[in-house]
């Protein structure tokens, strides 16, 4: 499975954060193909379009998709030189297939900041730096390499080029993630390079009361980490909201003027982050989200339920979910002619309620 590193300066919160995910996670009997480590939290996609169909379709259970998140070691200035944890935090920084960047924005007098003050900006920075530092690293040695062997035909130029766009990017101080939009960067064509600031980021933004009430501080955040989301959250009330049952949690949410969670507002950036998206099925037994990459076609998806189905597809029969909802049942809108059979060039679409036909 696709997943989330969680990493950040040391004393921001991560530990706080990634207990609230673990104590947050899915029960593994439910998913016995998700393999439960101790540094892994598997946390549920929020869906409320499961508990619609559950009730249409008088389900005995509901399964949501998940979203893994892995614990990275604490970083510190001079990770890219081996300082401290620094090797272990790059190893596991490379495996993760997004980075969630979690950054002080508590006052918290109690609470000792490692460079001394508290400033989101200032921790960004210091973490960046640290990452486009590897990537130059890893750049110096890969580069002469590439250019050795394009010179005598063995090489290949484009990703020659690439990665020396990416070198003039990172040398002026930006991420690769950040810059590639506006300097055309294609991170498709550098993927091999397995460079850290090419992966899609998150921040987290773990502050107090003052700070979820701060409209212009959280602009100014947004406005600074764009084009990657910004997530605005306590973690030490995320961490008493996981303790409590579904009814008084969802009560201490609204207390605080808050309709989500940030855990679950963590899971839905995550999930869209990594580039996944979900179709559902359902029926007596269970409504399930299944999850997909963005752009699969019908036979790739039903290939998640078992390989077969991607072998034996024959045909789909898709309903929109809100088209489902409006007939209130299969049978109401086949007859108002809502359920579409697609054959396998089919592009998935979220929301897509489906039922494989398939040859064994
Ligand atoms: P880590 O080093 O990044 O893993 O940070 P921890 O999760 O261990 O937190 C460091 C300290 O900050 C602990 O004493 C936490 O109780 C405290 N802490 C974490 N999150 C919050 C928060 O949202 N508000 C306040 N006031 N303290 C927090």
């Amino acid at each position: 499975a696709l997943t989330i590193g969680i990493a950040g300066l040391p004393n921001v919160g991560k530990s706080t954060l990634f207990n609230a995910l673990t104590r947050a996670q899915v029960l593994a009997a439910n998913y016995p193909f998700a393999t439960i480590e101790p540094n892994v939290g598997v946390v549920p996609l929020p869906d409320e379009r499961l508990t619609v169909l559950a009730g249409i379709f008088g389900s005995e259970r509901i399964l949501p998709a998940t979203v893994s998140f892995v614990d990275i070691a604490g970083i510190v200035r001079g990770a890219s030189e081996g300082e401290g944890l620094g090797n272990k935090f790059l190893a596991n920084i490379r495996e993760a297939d997004a980075i969630c960047q979690v950054t002080r924005a508590f006052a918290d007098p109690d609470v000792v900041h490692v460079d001394g003050k508290v400033s989101p900006k200032d921790d960004i920075e210091t973490i960046n730096t640290e990452l486009i530092l590897a990537d130059l690293q890893t750049l110096e040695k890969a580069v002469p390499r590439m250019e050795k062997e394009v010179k005598i035909k063995k090489g290949d130029p484009v990703l020659l080029a690439a990665a020396l766009k990416a070198q003039a990017i990172l040398e002026s101080g930006r991420t690769l993630f950040s810059a590639a939009a506006s300097e055309k960067l294609d991170l498709s064509e550098i993927a091999s390079l397995q460079l850290m600031t090419a992966k899609p980021f998150i921040y987290v933004f773990n502050t107090d009361d003052a700070g979820l009430a701060d409209e212009a501080m959280q602009a100014e955040l947004r406005e600074l980490v764009a084009p990657a989301d910004a997530i605005f959250l306590d973690a030490k009330f995320e961490s008493e909201l996981v303790e409590l049952d579904e009814d008084e949690a969802a009560e201490m949410l609204a207390e605080n003027g808050q309709d989500e969670s940030g855990l679950d507002q963590l899971a839905k950036v995550g999930f869209h982050t990594l580039g996944l998206q979900t179709y559902l099925t359902a029926g007596p037994k269970e409504s399930r989200a299944w999850t997909i990459r963005q752009g699969w076609t019908a036979p790739q998806a039903a290939g998640v339920i078992h390989t077969d189905f991607e072998r034996g597809f024959i045909k789909a029969e898709v309903i929109g979910f809100d088209d489902l909802v409006e007939a209130g049942s299969v049978a109401a809108a086949r007859s108002a002619g809502k359920a579409r059979i697609e054959g396998k060039d089919y592009v998935m679409q979220d929301g897509d309620v489906v039922e494989f036909r398939f040859n064994v």
